[in-house]
């Protein structure tokens, strides 16, 4: 793998940060115990460890420790919100949107399995939700409403707190996936009247593997995994120690630095943005300018095919067109066509993740890195005749020395 190449994909995984691996690895070795051995105290420091991070969790949601349930990811702990709750009632319905992570989105089309419904809510043109539509949606059978907080795609924010307040008033319970902003941006499940919230540990700088499921004090949730009864039953088999450490050490990091950093990392995007745009003048840039994570940036190279971009910049710089989930299929980003592009806009697209390890010589490298490689294609684009009406119309004395062909 080259050293040299710049990692600015962190909506798709971020690294661990090294104080995180510092406090995993005493949980491999001398501090082994499984935290269910009651009778001795190899089993009691480990589940004093549980016990520590779950508070630690906790605290950037606003929840109490015993609401916190760990899994093996943000993909569980959707599938535990989605299914537990629905699959013993044939007939309820489910209300979702259009921007919802595979992990949600196909959990909600499996719903059908159980006898139940979906209905998929649309996205404004910046990839926002209307809370007035989660309402047309509701039906009497609705029991539930998932609704991401930020997009993996384009960083937008959705009104949590207003969908939130919706669902109180109809008796539904509120899900969302919180994957992308858990350490990232403020979050408070009771302000946001949230019942349900999923997180995972490497997208903020924990290990792989891990990951948390909010669930609200009271509600009763139906197992999916059933076994030895760990974590009051909901979710049975020995807890990874280790990895649940690394992700309570994750949480203790970001509740100390979250403004600061979303601070940095908004100076990083702009800086970026700005770059970009004084070299390629035009660009267009989707999602919601305001409601945004403040790492993200997600732009429309026009007339650029971005897995054409991204073989020309890969060895040296690490961004993705989408989730990674979609990324290796050469489909349109269903993100971007729901928020009303093109098929041939969405494959022009390009999302930077900007993260905690990132410099201001990164994102310089990288603006210059992509600049160059857009201009460059255009060029040859124009050489071979196959060109739009939009280079047509740069054609001047600066391009005749590509375009010969013509
Ligand atoms: C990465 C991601 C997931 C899946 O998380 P895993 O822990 O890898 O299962 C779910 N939702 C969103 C929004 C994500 O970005």
């Amino acid at each position: 793998m080259t050293v040299d190449c710049i990692y600015l994909d962190n909506h798709a995984t971020t690294p661990c940060d090294p104080r995180v691996v510092d406090a995993m690895l005493p949980f491999f070795s001398q501090r082994f115990g499984n935290p269910a051995s009651i009778h001795h105290p190899y089993g009691w420091d480990a589940e004093d460890a549980v016990d520590r991070a779950q508070r630690s969790v906790a605290r950037v949601l606003g929840a109490q420790a015993h609401e916190v349930v760990f899994t093996s990811g943000a993909t569980e702990s959707n599938e535990i919100a989605l299914l537990s709750e629905t699959m013993r009632r044939p007939g309820a319905h489910v209300v979702v949107s259009a921007v919802e992570h595979p992990s949600v989105l196909n959990v909600a089309k499996s719903l059908v399995d159980f006898g139940c419904e979906f209905t998929v809510v649309p996205v404004d043109a910046t990839g926002r939700v209307d809370p007035t539509d989660v309402a047309q949606a509701m039906r009497p059978q609705t029991v539930m409403v998932s609704i991401m907080h930020a997009n993996h795609e384009v960083g937008t924010i959705n009104p949590l707190a207003q969908i939130g307040r919706l669902c109180r008033e109809h008796e539904v319970l509120f899900h969302t996936d919180a994957t992308q902003t858990f350490g990232k941006i403020p979050i408070d499940v009771h302000a946001m009247q949230v019942d349900l919230l999923s997180i995972s540990g490497h997208k903020c700088y924990g290990p792989k593997g891990v990951g948390a499921l909010f669930v609200r004090s009271g509600l009763r949730l139906t197992p999916l995994c059933g076994g030895g009864g760990q974590q009051a039953g909901l979710r049975s088999g020995t807890l990874p120690v280790p990895l649940i450490a690394g992700l309570g050490m994750a949480s203790d990091i970001v509740s100390a630095q979250l403004d600061d950093e979303s601070r940095r990392l908004l100076e990083l995007r702009t800086r970026l943005l700005d770059n970009l745009q004084s070299i390629l003048p035009g660009i267009r840039c989707n999602g919601d300018a305001d409601h945004r994570l403040p790492g993200n940036l997600n732009i429309t190279f026009d007339d650029v095919d971005s897995e054409t971009l991204l073989e020309s910049t890969r060895s040296k710089l690490a961004v993705s067109t989408g989730s990674a989930c979609t990324s290796s299929r050469l489909q349109p980003s269903y993100i971007l066509t729901a928020m009303g592009l093109t098929p041939r806009q969405a494959q022009s697209s390009l999302r930077f993740g900007i993260g905690r390890f990132n410099t201001v010589e990164d994102v310089d490298t990288a603006a210059r890195l992509v600049g160059q490689s857009v201009l460059a294609i255009r060029r040859s684009r124009g050489a071979s005749g196959r060109c739009s009406p939009h280079a047509a119309s740069t054609t001047g004395p600066l391009e005749s020395s590509a375009g010969g062909a013509r």
